[in-house]
């Protein structure tokens, strides 16, 4: 087997092992995308949950001085009862209001938190329907990347030991040269020859289109190995028309010959 074949063997091999991992990390990527929006969600639990303590704890302590004030305000009343004088009286009058206008804005603080808390536990409420659909997301996209892992482990350990034996049979050379080309090239690493004119030597790359040399197109048909000169890509023939490209147009008029000599006898 010519060089040429073995690389075609290899290039087969890695295309389909690209194929396979592809599909594996086509899986991986969402994957990840799916596990990113779900530590997402966390943050934002664990934000608003915080958020919610603090607000509570705020509402407790205005509530608290209110309760306080409150009862400094009973007190005064309870002064105010048995107050002599009109100017005893009315400065009772003028603490009770201040600690009525004080009072007032603790209360007003208390039911302002009580809002945002409502809003915030709305808020965690969503969140967490969210979190839970996303979790159902994420676990099942974890379990499709490992049935995808299980299903290719297989085919690409024998298609890893396939790879392996093939390169033995190939210079190190044209394999540098070769892996160069599948990673700045990829698909077009390898390119077959599109023919024009098969008993006439015509053919193209079919990777850049452009006519290969006769020269080139033989040599390649004695199993030399030969590299596209517009595209620099390793040309090979199809299987179909190497068959019968064994057979060059040269024999066969021989063979016509023969057979019209054989006619003539
Ligand atoms: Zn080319």
């Amino acid at each position: 087997m010519s060089v040429t074949k073995h690389l075609l063997d290899l290039f087969r091999v890695d295309k389909q092992l690209l194929g396979l991992r592809h599909r594996l990390e086509a899986a991986e990527r969402f994957l990840s995308q799916q596990a990113a929006q779900l530590t997402e969600l966390e943050r934002l639990k664990a934000d608003l949950t915080g958020q919610v303590r603090q607000l509570r704890a705020a509402a407790a302590n205005d509530e608290g001085e209110a309760q306080r004030l409150e009862a400094k305000m009973a007190q005064i009343r309870e002064q105010m009862n048995q107050t002599k004088t009109a100017k005893e009286y009315q400065a009772l009058v003028t603490e009770l209001n201040t600690f009525k206008t004080q009072k007032g804005e603790f209360e007003e603080r208390a039911i302002e938190s009580m809002g945002r808390i409502e809003a915030a536990e709305a808020r965690l409420k969503e969140i967490a329907e969210q979190h839970g659909e996303r979790t159902r997301i994420v676990a099942k996209a974890k379990a499709d990347r490992d049935e995808r892992d299980a299903e290719i482990k297989d085919r690409v350990a024998e298609l890893t030991a396939q790879r392996s034996d093939l390169t033995k049979a190939i210079p190190a050379a044209n394999l540098t040269e070769f892996e160069h080309l599948v990673r700045t090239r990829g698909d077009e690493a390898m390119a077959h020859i599109e023919m024009i004119d098969r008993r006439a030597h015509e053919g193209s790359c079919s990777a850049c289109m452009m006519a290969i040399p006769v020269e080139a197109l033989s040599a390649l048909m004695t199993g030399k190995l030969t590299r596209c000169p517009s595209c620099r890509c390793f040309l090979y023939i199809e299987e179909s028309l190497m068959t019968a490209g064994e057979e060059p147009p040269r024999k066969r008029k021989s063979k016509a010959k023969k057979e019209e000599a054989a006619k003539a006898q």
